[in-house]
């Protein structure tokens, strides 16, 4: 089986809900994963597109976003063959309110994220740049992995996303000058003592850093450390879905990894990873001719 449940039905910060929260764009989805032999799919809307969001954090961001009802949201899901998920931030200090919102939804799945380290900003987006905070990459590198394993500790969340987000800007921003293993070290060590999923996104060779979240040495410590994996494209439209799943398949048959993680009212199961329905030479052949 595949999945692909870190998925959006609508691009940042565009549009509003009762165009995308419609039967054709989630047939639109389901076509397309049907098409990549994608047997799973969820969805997972950022829990900052609900105005119950701003009972855990009111920032700026969070206030231009935050327009949308979370228990329509779940409804409309319900009404269709997607299982329901959330992306929810992690919020350190508003872990109790987190609880109790997604304790009032029966979720199948909910990813913890962390885009923004608090007040100092996003990792993410240029607009609240993170990288303005901190002195060096070694200091941001190492708090950003405190988070993680903070948000893999409170318990909250089945899958951490994006596991090493903070890597996105390759290049484009500075690179820590210890061994990134050392800061690794944190966050491993909270999944060692969890029954947390960690993600395998394709979300990252989309952007400027070019590879799989996460990197090969910190999915390695993962492993070691006793974790089972989730896999997703974090798509935001159809054509995304899917996205570098024959490099993810590459990637967790190297690791030795041989089932994913399934999820159903929160609770999981492992299943045996492969494509369903489809011919995996045809569609390596339409990867190939960059379709
Ligand atoms: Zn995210
Ligand atoms: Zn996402």
């Amino acid at each position: 089986m595949l999945t692909d449940y870190h998925l959006h039905l609508r691009p940042d910060e565009v549009g509003k809900a009762e165009e995308y929260f419609i039967q054709e764009n989630v047939e639109r989805y389901l076509a397309a994963a049907e098409e990549q032999g994608i047997e799973e799919l969820g969805v997972s809307e950022h829990v900052y597109r609900f105005a119950e969001s701003l009972e855990l954090w009111d920032h700026s961001y969070w206030r231009d976003q935050a327009k949308d009802d979370l228990g329509a949201y779940c409804e409309f899901v319900r009404t269709t063959p997607l299982r329901l998920g959330l992306e929810a931030d992690y919020i350190r200090g508003a872990e109790d309110r987190i609880a109790s919102m997604l304790d009032e939804h029966d979720f199948d799945y909910v990813v913890g994220s962390v885009h923004f380290i608090g007040e100092k900003g996003a990792v993410d987006d240029q607009r609240y740049d993170v990288w303005e905070s901190f002195p060096d990459a070694d200091s941001l590198w190492r708090t950003y992995f405190e988070w993680q394993a903070e948000l893999v500790r409170s318990g909250l969340f089945d899958i951490v996303s994006h596991p090493d987000l903070v890597k996105m800007w390759g290049d484009g921003r500075p690179a820590p000058e210890r061994d990134p293993r050392f800061h690794y070290e944190p966050f491993v060590e909270a999944i060692a003592e969890s029954e947390i999923a960690v993600e395998i996104s394709t979300a990252g060779l989309r952007k400027p850093v070019g590879e799989i979240y996460p990197a090969r040495a910190l999915a390695e410590m993962c492993r070691e450390a006793g974790a089972e994996f989730a896999l997703s494209s974090d798509a935001h439209a159809p054509d995304q879905i899917g996205f570098g799943y024959d490099e993810a398949m590459k990637f967790l048959d190297d690791l030795g990894v041989e089932r994913i993680c399934v999820f159903e009212g929160r609770s999981r199961r492992l299943e045996p990873i492969g494509r369903t329905g489809v011919d995996p030479d045809e569609i390596a052949d339409r990867e190939g001719a960059g379709g």
